[in-house]
């Protein structure tokens, strides 16, 4: 996971000004260093600057030019240094290359290369490439080279090079995204990880397939097949998306923005795909088996997903995508395997549908980003159009997928427009509770949490996923220790753990399941616990109390939403950097 950038005739004549720029917005796909290569107006060879930590406000002195390539990295191999910071030159200083992946095999060539000679000025994998293409390109031209040189590299991979000689750029993608942005206008042509880092520049892409090229020079951009070496037709395509999209909006955080966002986007989720969630409906009803999965959130998406299709008398299974594969021999060409992800890049999950779709399944991708490889993979795409999501604690992505699969076990039901209608008034609620009010109560909740060391949550039912979700939305944007768990798991161990002021959290919905719920709360209010109802009603067991509207069901957007809340005002109060938190990439590409 890491983010790429490059643009060739850069209209400034400031080109690692412009790759640094865009660079800034794709720094949450890995922020442990940064780097720019340029080939400067008056120099003789390329010139790098490279940083270890968050690129944020950083500045860069390189000179100008009109071609330069840059790097967020987010280290697999190698430590976090400025050594290993991305690019990396061959031997000459004339090639400089990018990467997001891993090179499985880049041992074995790493010895070859000493073996020729080589000099090397990193520990990580992607120098290879530098090197690789140092030696073909003394046999044959740069691209045929470059496109030699990836398709002998093993496992998931994007890489980009700068050549100083032909002042060119070439790409190649296998399994890590990449994607190529065209303004017609100003004839500048730009190279991202994803849209938002050119998109002040233009709307018009190609998102590459895997086994793609491209060749990026001052004159045009041609693509080409990785494997024949032959060129093809680009198509470009235009996007929607408008610049406001990947801009804060005048939020201090984007995580803050996106979880405002989600008073419109759960509605405008809810009035997209019925053709498609109708067909998968209708694939469930012919008996079709439905398991679905993810990883982190969109796997607490996948459970939530469970109960409502029980509550719709379907039964399915739920994995997270990184422990389904022992179980996809088990799948077959009368299964549906659902894919929930944010990106559709998630490595984990791509494996795991993979191995689905050899048995024959019926791949079903539920993703927010585009042109991802899962939406290739599947044989149904339902895109959420949640828009795009720069922090990298997921929030608007998740409720939209949420919705998604409610809206899909009303369709079981016969109930699809009843469930609109119910998606709609939940809309219209959220928008009145989500207040500044609520804000103010989370923000004192917040206040008082913030030197806890422990958080213990509860839920039953839905409530559980929700439960899991909420918590984890607080590990992530605080880095505080908040721990979920079923409540009927409570009396079974985790009780131990209750000492006198502990703060424990209660999830519940207006249910028949309350008072057992109530009746686990009282257990750790026996206990000494500070009982913290997150709940559309008043209970004595609890001490403390965020009110959340009763909607039925989806009463657990709601309970969920107070927690991406207090996720965020902890991690600002602890001193955390909610859009960025440490350790942590937006969409995880590597195994
Ligand atoms: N494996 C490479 C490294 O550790 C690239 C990591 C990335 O995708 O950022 O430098």
């Amino acid at each position: 996971m890491c983010g790429i950038f490059a643009v060739v005739n850069d209209k400034t004549n400031n080109a690692a000004q412009t790759v640094l720029t865009g660079l800034k917005k794709l720094e949450y796909r890995g922020y442990d260093s940064w780097g720019i290569a340029i080939k400067p107006t008056d120099a003789t060879s390329l010139q790098v600057d490279k940083h270890i930590g968050k690129i944020g406000e950083a500045e860069t002195v390189l000179p100008e030019g009109k071609i330069a390539i840059g790097h967020t990295r987010w280290a697999t191999h190698g430590g976090v240094t400025n050594n290993n910071a991305h690019p990396h030159l061959d031997c000459t200083g004339k090639l400089a290359v990018i990467h997001n992946g891993i090179v499985e095999n880049y041992l074995e060539f790493k010895e070859e290369l000493l073996k020729k000679g080589h000099k090397f000025s990193s520990e990580t994998d992607t120098e290879v490439i530098a090197h690789l293409v140092e030696e073909k390109i003394k046999k044959q031209n740069l691209a045929r080279a470059i496109f030699e040189t990836f398709n002998s590299l093993v496992g998931s991979n994007a890489i980009g090079v700068i050549d100083f000689v032909s002042e060119t750029i070439v790409a190649c993608r296998n399994g890590s995204p990449l994607v190529v942005g065209v303004d017609e206008k100003n004839q500048q042509y730009f190279l991202g990880s994803d849209v938002p880092a050119f998109l002040q520049y233009t709307n018009k892409v190609h998102f590459l397939d895997d086994g793609e090229g491209v060749v990026l020079s001052k004159n045009n951009v041609k693509l080409f097949d990785l494997k024949t070496g032959q060129e093809k037709e680009l198509k470009l395509q235009q996007l929607d998306w408008k610049l406001e999209d990947a801009e804060k909006a005048g939020y201090p955080h984007f995580l803050l923005k996106e979880i405002n966002e989600q008073k419109q986007t759960i509605l405008k989720t809810s009035l997209i795909n019925k053709k498609e969630i109708e067909k998968i409906a209708g694939m469930i009803k012919k008996d079709y088996k439905i398991i679905l999965t993810g990883c982190g959130t969109a796997s607490y998406c996948a459970l939530a997903g469970k109960y409502f299709l029980a509550d719709a008398k379907i039964e399915s299974q739920a994995y997270g995508a990184y422990e389904f594969s022992p179980f996809t021999k088990f799948c077959d060409d009368k299964t549906i395997v659902l894919g929930i992800s944010q990106s559709g890049e998630t490595a984990d999950t791509l494996i795991a549908l993979r191995l689905a779709k050899k048995q024959g399944a019926h791949i079903v991708a539920v993703v927010n980003a585009r042109g991802s490889t899962m939406e290739r993979l599947a044989d149904t795409v339902i895109p959420v159009g949640a828009g795009p999501e720069i922090a990298v604690v997921t929030t608007k992505a998740f409720t939209s997928q949420l919705t998604v699969l409610y809206l899909l076990s009303q369709a079981v039901k016969n109930n699809y427009e009843e469930g609109q209608k119910q998606v709609k008034k939940l809309s219209e609620i959220l928008y009145q509770w989500f207040n500044t009010n609520l804000e103010e109560k989370i923000v004192n909740l917040a206040k008082s949490l913030l030197n806890q060391e422990h958080i213990y949550l509860i839920g039953k039912h839905l409530n559980y996923p929700a439960t899991l979700e909420f918590a984890l939305k607080l590990k992530e944007a605080s880095y505080l220790h908040a721990e979920p768990f079923a409540a009927g798991e409570l009396k079974h161990g985790v009780i131990t753990l209750i000492q006198k002021g502990t703060p424990c959290f209660v999830l519940a919905s207006n249910d028949d399941i309350k008072g057992e719920i109530l009746s686990s709360a009282a257990e750790l209010k026996a206990r000494g616990g500070r009982i913290i109802g997150i709940a559309p009603f008043d209970s004595t067991e609890f001490d403390e109390i965020i009110k959340t509207p009763d909607l039925a069901d989806l009463t657990i957007f709601a309970n969920i939403i107070v927690g991406q809340l207090l996720g965020y005002y902890l991690g600002v109060g602890r001193g955390a950097d909610p859009d960025k938190p440490r350790n942590l990439a937006k969409s995880v590409t590597v195994k």
